[in-house]
């Protein structure tokens, strides 16, 4: 996930069903790539790193038992860092009917990579557009969740303010008085930073590239339109739906502060993805360390107290 050049273009409310459409295309078209296509991506390191992020904010404000809501969850690359930690229920909803199918693979562990147990907590998967649809109309029955969690996708919702509402207004309707909605995104700071330095309307390295107001395709990247998210306005509008922030860090920051721990010290060492310290392959590139600095992660909280045991 993450790591693509896209568009970051504006399109008109007219358009908007469309390209939530192709958004949708894009995810469903994107076969799973075997182990050994993945350990050739280019971004193989940069995919560790944004594993490595997601694994962090999972193990920091998921409890055992925990319900889950997987917003934009896609080919369910992240189910087996819930049931690390040890959740109790998962709902994961995505537009894109592909990526459902193969999220549905993983969960029963029918793939070659799959050879583990099955997962220890029961799960619904829904294909949705969590960003139109009311969420809460179809998960009546399995709210409220105690964490929701919406990783390289929210900023999705943000072609239209309406969308924008509607995304935040799921996660609210959905979470329980005190319960956490974690996420990552585009750092809407980096990116203009970029575009300020830069001239024209388009800048990237050898992984990504962003063009403002029109599209681009690159290889193992994502070509679809993408959106610019203001964090304080994405503040501001969460604050409207009861969700107060808990915490925003840049990647880069996120990797300095969380790797002084030891305990994801040593899954980062598992994982690989800063490799083991030398300047070759076996590390993440310059390149693919430039492109973390261009997402964020984001914790916020839903207001109220957690009902009493
Ligand atoms: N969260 C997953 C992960 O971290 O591995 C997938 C991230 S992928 C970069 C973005 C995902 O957002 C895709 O699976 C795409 O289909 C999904 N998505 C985009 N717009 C959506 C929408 N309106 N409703 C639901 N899912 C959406």
């Amino acid at each position: 996930a993450g790591g693509g050049g896209g568009g970051y273009g504006g399109h008109g409310y007219s358009e908007e069903r469309s390209s939530a459409r192709r958004v949708a295309d894009h995810y469903s078209a994107r076969s799973n790539q075997t182990l050994e296509e993945r350990e050739n991506s280019p971004i193989i390191h940069l995919k560790k790193l944004n594993n490595w992020i997601k694994s962090v904010l999972i193990q920091l404000y998921a409890h055992p038992g925990d319900c889950v809501l997987d917003l934009a969850c896609g080919k369910g690359g992240d189910l087996i860092k819930w049931d690390k930690a040890k959740v109790g229920y998962y709902v994961g909803v995505d537009i894109a009917e592909g990526s459902i199918k193969d999220c549905m693979t993983r969960y029963n562990g029918d793939t070659d990579q799959q050879r583990r147990k099955k997962f220890s907590f029961p799960a619904r998967l829904i294909c949705a557009d969590c960003y139109e649809a009311r969420l809460d109309e179809h998960l009546y029955e399995d709210a409220p969740f105690d964490i929701c969690s919406c990783q390289f996708a929210l900023h999705y919702s943000w072609s239209t303010e309406a969308r924008a509402r509607q995304a935040l207004a799921n996660v609210s309707a959905l979470l329980r008085p005190g319960g956490i909605f974690i996420g990552t995104m585009p750092d809407a700071n980096v990116i203009i930073k970029r575009l300020r330095e830069t001239d024209g309307m388009e800048f990237g390295n050898s992984v990504y590239w962003i063009s403002f107001g029109e599209e681009y395709a690159e290889k193992d990247a994502v070509d679809c339109p993408e959106w610019v998210v203001p964090f304080h306005l994405f503040k501001l509008l969460a604050e409207e739906y009861d969700l107060e922030l808990v915490l925003t860090k840049n990647f880069h920051e996120f990797v300095h502060e969380y790797l002084q721990k030891p305990e994801f010290s040593e899954l980062m060492r598992r994982l690989g993805a800063l490799g083991d310290g030398r300047q070759d392959q076996s590390t993440l590139s310059q390149d693919e360390w430039e492109v973390a600095y261009l997402y964020l992660a984001f914790v916020l909280r839903k207001r109220g107290q957690p009902p009493s045991q």
